[in-house]
C-alpha cells in the first residue's frame, strides 16, 4: 500500500485488519483497587497466607504488592547479603503469597527496598554504603544494626538487579516495585566515594545529577522487569506533594504506576486535605496514568503506632480523598500479627469502601478533570528557594489552597514544566503564588497566555529568580504585571503592614466599615505607573500602644496592582499574602484572595457548588458521563487533620455546564445510592444534593 492508499483507507477498516493487533490499554491502568500488607519477618509464622489472599479478594483489588525486599529475605534467595529473616525456615513464603494471590487472578508486584542492609554488607562491599561528612557509614537511627546504602553506589546496579533477576526466574509476578527510593521530600546527603565527584547536595547542580541518576536506574528496573514478559514493568515510591524530590516531569513520562507513599497525616499541622493535594500533583504530571495513594491503616501522625489503627473516620476521608482527585484506594495494613490479628478495625471498613467503589468503577473511571483554573506547582521554588523568616515553604501552597477551598474553586495543578499553550489550552486562570523560580522561556509561555487572553494572578517573589536559583534584578514577568522591583523585601517588626482601599473594585467586594485591611507580614516594594486600588500603610511597633500607629499613614506604593488587556485580567500582590493568611488566619486575606480568583476567571465556572459548610470540591469527565465530588471538610480538627467523627451538611447546589452536543439522562449520588431530579436549561444542569456526611460523588449518567 503506498501512501495515497493508505490515506485513503477509513479508519475502520484499518482498525479491523492491520491494527487489529494494535496493543489494548495496559493492564496497570485499568487498576481500580490496591491491597498491601507490609510483611514483617515474623509473617512467616504468624500469616494464614490463605487468609491473607481470600481477604484482599473479597475487596476486589485489582493487584496485590508482596514482599520480597532486599533488607530481609522472604523466600530461598541465593543472593549474597540478602538475608533471610529469621523465621522464615525452610519456606518459601513469597512463593506462597504469590501463588495464593494468583489463584484468585490478583496481579502480583513483588516489592523490594533497596535502602538499608546489613553489617556483614558493609565489610564484605564498603563502597555500597552512604557516608557522612567524616567518612564514617551511617547507620539507621532507629535500629543502628541496618546501614543506609547509597543511590549512586553498585549497590543499585549489582545487588537489586540480582534480586530482581533472581525473583523474575522464580516467580509469576507481573512487575517489581521499590519501596524508600527514590527519597521523598528531601535530597539525599552523602560524602562515599561516588558522591564525593557530585556537586554539593541540596545544590541545584546535584539535583539534575540526582535526576539523572534516578531516571537512569528507573529504565534499568524497567527493562530487567520487561526480561519477565513484555507486560510487566517497574515503578517506584513516589509522592511527597509538591515537595516531591525526583523531578516529577521526567518521571511522569517515565512512569506507568504513580505511586503515593502518603498514607496519613504527617508531623504537626498537616491539613486534612494532604491526600486530595497529592492527586492533584499526580494529575499534573500523569496524563491520566494509574496513580494510587497508599493510605495506611496504621497511626500516621507525630507518634506513630505501627500495630494500631487509626481512627477510622481519618482512614475514610484519605480514601475518600483519594477517589476523589482521580487516583486508585490502596488499603495498607501492616503485619499479619497485627493489622489482621492483634487490631482488626481496618479491615471491614476498608472492604465496605473498596466494595462499594467496585460498584461505581465507570464513574471512578475519569476522562479529564473540569477546572478552568490552574494553579502553578514550582517544584524548583519549593526545592531550592528560601524565603524570607523561619518558615517553611508549604505554607504558601496551604494559604492558598485554604482559600480556593473556601472560595469553592474548582481547580487543577499546573506544573512549571508544563506551561506550553498546549498544556493551557484548558484554563482562562492561572494562579502563581510566590513562584520565585521562573525561567526566561517559562515567563515567555505565560507571557503567551496573557496574550492569547488567559488571566495571571501571582504573589510576592514570583519570576524574581531565575530556573538556576539566580535573583533577577527586576521580576521576570514585570512588563506582564506593568511593576517594577524598588527595593529590597520589607519584613515586619511589630505590626505588619496594612492596606488603605482607594478606590472600589471586585476584588474588595464585601469589605465595608473600614478603609484599611490586613497586609502580609513580607513585601517586595514595588512600583506601577497605574492608579494602585490598595496602598501600603507601612508597619510600626506592636508595643508600646504609644507608638503604635503609621507614619506616614498614606503612600503611594501600591499593595495590590491590577490590570486589564482584552479578556485578561491580571493581579499582582507585592505581599506574600497567602502564605500570611495561612500563618495568620486572617479572614480580609482570604477574602481578597478570594475575590482575585474570582475577577481573573470573570466570575465563570464550569461547575459551581453552593451551600454552608467547607469543602473541596472535584468534577470530571467520565466514562459514564461526568461526576461532581464533594468532600465535606466542615469538623473542627480539618487543620489538623484528626478526624474523630464527621459533622453533616445540608443542601448542596449543584449547577453544572454541559459540553456542547452532551446530554444527561439520569442523576445519581452514588454514596446516598438514590437517584435526584435535575433540571436543564440551556447547557446547565442543575441538581442539589440534599446532604454530605463525609463525601458524596453526583454521577450524571450521559450519552
Ligand atoms: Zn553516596
Amino acid at each position: 500500500m503506498n501512501r495515497r492508499e493508505f490515506v485513503a483507507v477509513p479508519a475502520a477498516a484499518l482498525a479491523g485488519s492491520m491494527f487489529a493487533a494494535a496493543p489494548e490499554i495496559p493492564w496497570q491502568r485499568k487498576i481500580r483497587r490496591v491491597g498491601q500488607l507490609n510483611m514483617t519477618e515474623h509473617d512467616p509464622v504468624a500469616l494464614d497466607v490463605e487468609a491473607w489472599a481470600e481477604y484482599w479478594a473479597s475487596l476486589k483489588v485489582d493487584a496485590v504488592l508482596v514482599s520480597v525486599t532486599g533488607i530481609l529475605a522472604f523466600y530461598q534467595t541465593k543472593v549474597p547479603f540478602h538475608r533471610k529473616g529469621k523465621y522464615l525456615g525452610n519456606r518459601d513464603f513469597f512463593g506462597e503469597c504469590c501463588a495464593a494471590a494468583k489463584k484468585r487472578g490478583l496481579h502480583v508486584i513483588a516489592r523490594m527496598s533497596p535502602d538499608l542492609n546489613w553489617a556483614d554488607a558493609v565489610a564484605a562491599h564498603p563502597e555500597w554504603f552512604q557516608r557522612d561528612a567524616e567518612g564514617r557509614t551511617m547507620a539507621l537511627g532507629e535500629d543502628p544494626r541496618l546501614f543506609r546504602t547509597c543511590m549512586f553506589t553498585t549497590y543499585m546496579t549489582d545487588y537489586m538487579p540480582a534480586i530482581m533477576r533472581e525473583v523474575n526466574s522464580l516467580y509469576d509476578i507481573d512487575g517489581l516495585f521499590t519501596n524508600a527510593w527514590p527519597p521523598l521530600g528531601h535530597l539525599p546527603v552523602c560524602y562515599c566515594n561516588e558522591c564525593r565527584r557530585l556537586p554539593a547536595s541540596g545544590s541545584l547542580p546535584y539535583w539534575e545529577k540526582f535526576n539523572e541518576r534516578t531516571v537512569y536506574l528507573w529504565k534499568l528496573y524497567d527493562a530487567i522487569a520487561k526480561e519477565k514478559k513484555p507486560a510487566n514493568f517497574y515503578f517506584a515510591n513516589l509522592g511527597g506533594g509538591i515537595r516531591s524530590s525526583a523531578n516529577l516531569v521526567q518521571l511522569g513520562e517515565l512512569c506507568e504506576w504513580f505511586q503515593c507513599d502518603n498514607q496519613g497525616r504527617g508531623g504537626e499541622g498537616s491539613p486534612i486535605w494532604g491526600c486530595a493535594l497529592q492527586g492533584r500533583v499526580c494529575n499534573a504530571v500523569q496524563k491520566g496514568k494509574m496513580a494510587t495513594n497508599v493510605t495506611g491503616a496504621w497511626s500516621t501522625g507525630p507518634i506513630r503506632w505501627r500495630n494500631v489503627d487509626k481512627s477510622i473516620p481519618e482512614a475514610r476521608m484519605w480514601m475518600n480523598e483519594t477517589v476523589a482527585s482521580g487516583m486508585a484506594p490502596y488499603h495498607h495494613i501492616i503485619g499479619g500479627e497485627t493489622g489482621m490479628g492483634e487490631d482488626r478495625r481496618s479491615l471491614e471498613p476498608a472492604r465496605e469502601f473498596f466494595l462499594w467503589t467496585a460498584k461505581h468503577d465507570p464513574q471512578f473511571t475519569n476522562k479529564r478533570s473540569i477546572a478552568s483554573i490552574g494553579v502553578v506547582m514550582g517544584q524548583r521554588t519549593h526545592l531550592f528557594y528560601r524565603p524570607p523568616g523561619d518558615v517553611s515553604m508549604p505554607d504558601s501552597m496551604n494559604g492558598l489552597y485554604y482559600a480556593l477551598l473556601e472560595g469553592r474553586f474548582l481547580f487543577d495543578f499546573v506544573h512549571e514544566e508544563k506551561l506550553g499553550a498546549e498544556d493551557l489550552r484548558k484554563y482562562t486562570a492561572l494562579v502563581l503564588p510566590n513562584i520565585a523560580l521562573l525561567s526566561d522561556g517559562q515567563c515567555e509561555q505565560l507571557r503567551a497566555f496573557v496574550r492569547a487572553g488567559g488571566s495571571l494572578l501571582a504573589t510576592f517573589e514570583t519570576s524574581l529568580y531565575t530556573e538556576r536559583n539566580e535573583p533577577r534584578a527586576d521580576f521576570g514577568l514585570a512588563d506582564v504585571f506593568g511593576i517594577r522591583r524598588a527595593g529590597a523585601v520589607v519584613g515586619t517588626n511589630g505590626n505588619a503592614y496594612s492596606a488603605r482601599l482607594e478606590r472600589r473594585h471586585p476584588i474588595l467586594d464585601g469589605f465595608t466599615d473600614t478603609n484599611i485591611i490586613a497586609g502580609a507580614e513580607y513585601r517586595v516594594p514595588v512600583q506601577s505607573s497605574s492608579a494602585p486600588v490598595l496602598t501600603v500603610v507601612p508597619g510600626f511597633v506592636a508595643y508600646p500602644p504609644e507608638l503604635a500607629y503609621p507614619e506616614p499613614s498614606h503612600t503611594n506604593e501600591p499593595a495590590a496592582v491590577i490590570r486589564e488587556a482584552g479578556s485578561s485580567r491580571l493581579v499582582y500582590f507585592p505581599g506574600d499574602v497567602e502564605r500570611t493568611m495561612w500563618r495568620a488566619g486572617h479572614t480580609d486575606l482570604s477574602r481578597l484572595l478570594q475575590n482575585s480568583i474570582r475577577w481573573i476567571s470573570h466570575g465563570r465556572q464550569p461547575v459551581t457548588v453552593e451551600g454552608d459548610g467547607f469543602v473541596e470540591l472535584f468534577a470530571w469527565e467520565t466514562e459514564a458521563g461526568f461526576a461532581v465530588h464533594v468532600l465535606n471538610y466542615t469538623n473542627p480538627a480539618a487543620h489538623r487533620g484528626l478526624i474523630r467523627k464527621f459533622y453533616p451538611i445540608g443542601p448542596q447546589k449543584v449547577a453544572f455546564e454541559l459540553p456542547t452536543g452532551r446530554r444527561v439522562s439520569r442523576v445519581t449520588l452514588l454514596r446516598a445510592g438514590v437517584d435526584v431530579p435535575f433540571q436543564v436549561a440551556g447547557r446547565t444542569v442543575r441538581l442539589v444534593i440534599p446532604r454530605v456526611t463525609d463525601y458524596e460523588v453526583a454521577a450524571l449518567y450521559s450519552a
